[in-house]
């Protein structure tokens, strides 16, 4: 019998992912990306000596890495040298008070008692809670795959309404188990990482600070993107092809089907299912013929995006812990500012990541290599910021903000820089409006309510990846190609 041809659009780690799947079942697969090399998002560049990830910098819930690479007959722990990083955040408050966030609870209380008596208590109640959030959404929700209506809407679930609180806001719920502002924002700033607001998240992703406390933040050795080496190397073996430097023009259809695709060269190529995993919205958009759908998926919500800087460094701060998080007395201007609009909030939350306090070999001796991340709105169309007003306004207030840990000479200090904007995000990796979550995951579009994983007309051509179901994130990102590849797997027969 004729071996089946499955097309990957994008060398994200869920196309890598899902083409190793379907490799191993005998499919012949082929990845077409656009870039140069594998990792899309989860991305990496070297410059004299210095590494650094310019995307995903904390590898959490590491049990879903090892049960997903174990469904790819490869082991986690084996291809990965892995280290604990505990304390996991140094948090650093306005008023120049600190916590370190760590599994040891004698320190949590200390810290925690410090800031607010009793707290200590509401934050065991808090990660109890928050664990049976974890459990419930992660059984319920994440590692599901919805095919029907039925398999969302159904009375089985009705209990999830009131066991993983979707309803209510996660910024309000946290007011049940600490008052003090720092404390709210200490449990909260984690879904910033999904592109979302606390003060809009559904109280559901409390599972974020619990799977950091409990499960731990994770660094292996050389970097994040040492998951995106390890990845390609498990779809070799199992036979997929790579084709790099390849954008995809279009998606070739016909009435109900798809019958390949055509590169940017012109080159046509064809195969029994396409699977896309270049951000959905921008597939429906550029890649397919116009249908109503692909303007509905424009208007949807987007996460935000982020500044990123990139610093070679030609000393060391030794005050910078390898995650620094800066929390703002302004908590709530902050999301409402990048909610809706192309800004830099005023005194930002912003995140700083010296990554050679996990791994020396990621900046040369005596010197640093630093990234620091500040939040910003996602592109609007028709909207053409000052792109470099914006950088300096995100750059001048890291300075300010490092002045509280002792630093006042980095300025001086920093041997290059290269910075990342909503822009970046959108040309290197195709992402709509330059939002690095993709669509944001807000209660209208979580679950079942996130745009599937096969195309209702097209039903030979799938979605993996973060606009599509589960969602965004790494170990998300691996579960959605399992879940997809089962599916086509299955309707190819
Ligand atoms: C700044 C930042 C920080 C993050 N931090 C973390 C973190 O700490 N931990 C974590 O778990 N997650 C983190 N994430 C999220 C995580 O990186 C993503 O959710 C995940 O990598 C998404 O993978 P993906 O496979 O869905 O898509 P992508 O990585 O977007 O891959 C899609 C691929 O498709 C390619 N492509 C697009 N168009 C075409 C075309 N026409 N033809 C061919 N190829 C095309 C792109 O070049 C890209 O390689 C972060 C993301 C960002 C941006």
């Amino acid at each position: 019998m004729k071996q089946k041809s499955v097309l990957i659009i994008g060398a994200g780690l869920a196309g890598i992912a899902a083409a190793a799947a379907l490799a191993r079942r005998g499919l012949h697969v082929t990845i077409l990306e656009k870039n140069a090399h594998p990792g899309g998002r989860c991305d990496h560049f070297s410059r004299e000596g210095h590494t650094f990830d310019t995307g995903p910098t904390l590898l959490i819930m590491p049990h879903v890495y090892e049960d997903e690479f174990a469904a790819l007959g490869a082991s986690f722990r084996e291809r990965l040298d892995l280290q604990r990083v505990d304390p996991t955040y140094h948090l650093v408050f306005d008023n120049g008070s600190r916590l370190n966030l760590t599994s040891d609870l004698k320190s949590m209380e200390d810290q925690l008692e410090q800031i607010e008596p009793d707290s200590f208590d509401g934050f065991l109640r808090y990660m109890e809670e928050s664990g049976q959030h974890y459990n419930q959404a992660m059984r319920h929700l994440v590692d599901r795959d919805f095919r029907h209506p039925g398999d969302f809407f159904n009375l089985r679930n009705l209990p999830l309404l009131f066991s993983v609180r979707p309803l209510l806001k996660h910024y309000q719920h946290v007011g049940a188990f600490f008052d003090e502002p720092r404390l709210k924002a200490a449990f909260t700033f984690q879904d910033m990482y999904m592109g979302l607001s606390p003060f809009e998240a559904p109280a559901t992703f409390s599972m974020m600070p619990y799977t950091e406390m409990v499960h731990g933040v994770w660094y292996p050795k050389g970097g994040l993107y040492q998951v995106v080496e390890a990845v390609p190397a498990i779809a070799r073996e199992a036979g997929v092809e790579f084709a790099f430097g390849c954008p995809v023009e279009r998606i070739d259809v016909t009435d109900h089907h798809v019958g390949g695709v055509t590169l940017k060269d012109g080159q046509r190529i064809q195969a029994d299912a396409v699977l896309a995993n270049a951000d959905l919205p921008y597939v429906y958009n550029e890649l397919l013929p116009p249908e109503k759908t692909a303007q509905k998926l424009l208007n949807k919500r987007y996460s935000c995006s982020v500044l990123s800087f990139f610093w070679g460094v030609d000393k060391v701060y030794p005050q910078l812990a390898p995650h620094t998080l800066f929390l703002s007395d302004n908590y709530r201007e902050n999301f409402d500012a990048v909610a809706h609009k192309m800004v830099v909030p005023e005194n930002p939350c912003l995140y700083v990541h010296a990554p050679s306090r996990l791994d020396p070999a990621m900046a040369p001796a005596g010197q640093d290599t630093l990234t620091a991340i500040v939040p910003i709105g996602h592109m609007i169309d028709g909207q053409e910021p000052d792109w470099r007003a914006l950088m300096h306004q995100a750059r001048q207030a890291i300075f300010k903000r490092l002045e509280a840990l002792g630093i006042r000479d980095l300025e001086q200090h920093i041997k290059f820089e290269t910075c990342f904007t909503p822009l970046s995000w959108r040309r290197r990796y195709n992402l709509v409006k330059g939002a690095t979550h993709g669509l944001c995951h807000n209660l209208t579009q979580l679950g079942y309510l996130r745009p599937g994983n096969r195309h209702a007309r097209y039903h030979n051509l799938y979605f993996v990846g973060a606009s599509t179901r589960p969602g965004t994130g790494m170990p998300t990102a691996m579960i959605s190609a399992r879940l997809t590849s089962q599916r086509l797997i299955e309707d190819l027969g």
